[in-house]
């Protein structure tokens, strides 16, 4: 036995069908066990829909919520974009009156005397290699230490996800500086 075209009008409703349709319809539900079945469940659900109270959307309601949430999702990602920029301009600003601060020392040296310059630059230079000397004895102890605690499996996944976590960091950047202009055009 053919189902389809009374299958197809069960779902769509009674009401949307014409009156030969409703004919055809009521004479196969007679004589369907299968279609008979379909329009009790889908009754029971009408049923349950109307017992729960629950109504259709109003009309558009989707579209403005699209909108809607389209719009918190950027207002988020352009908030998110400012803060991040936000940060990388303190640290560069930090770098800047770092090197600024370093720099103008320097400057001023300058017009003091030739062997100033060097002595200072020597100094410099030895204070350096110290200071480098003394943080890798720190970080060896550090490694050590940690070395001890973490077991070497561990150091590679805990790399691994440092790795990872920067290169999405870097994409997610990349994206966000990419965002306003297509935003804007
Ligand atoms: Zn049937």
């Amino acid at each position: 036995m053919k189902h389809l075209p009374f299958e197809d009008w069960l779902l769509l409703g009674e009401s949307a069908l014409t009156p030969s349709q409703h004919r055809a319809l009521a004479e196969h539900l007679q004589e369907c066990l299968q279609c008979q079945m379909l329009q009790m469940g889908l009754g029971e659900v009408e049923d349950l829909f109307r017992e729960s109270g629950l109504h259709d959307p109003a009309p558009g309601f989707v579209e403005r919520w699209q909108a809607r949430a389209q719009q918190d999702r950027l207002v988020r990602q352009q908030w998110r974009y400012r803060w991040q920029v936000g940060i990388m301009l303190i640290v560069i600003l930090n770098a800047v009156v770092g090197l600024a601060v370093f720099l103008g020392g320097q400057l001023f040296s300058v017009f003091d005397s030739w062997v100033d310059v060097v002595a200072l630059a020597v100094y410099r230079i030895f204070a350096l290699f110290f200071a480098l000397g003394e943080m890798r004895g720190l970080f060896a102890v550090i490694w050590r230490i940690l070395g001890g605690l973490v077991p070497p499996e561990r150091w590679a996944l805990l790399f691994l996800a440092l790795g990872l976590g920067s290169l999405l960091w870097v994409g997610w950047l990349a994206h966000l500086i990419k965002l306003p202009r297509r935003v804007g055009s």
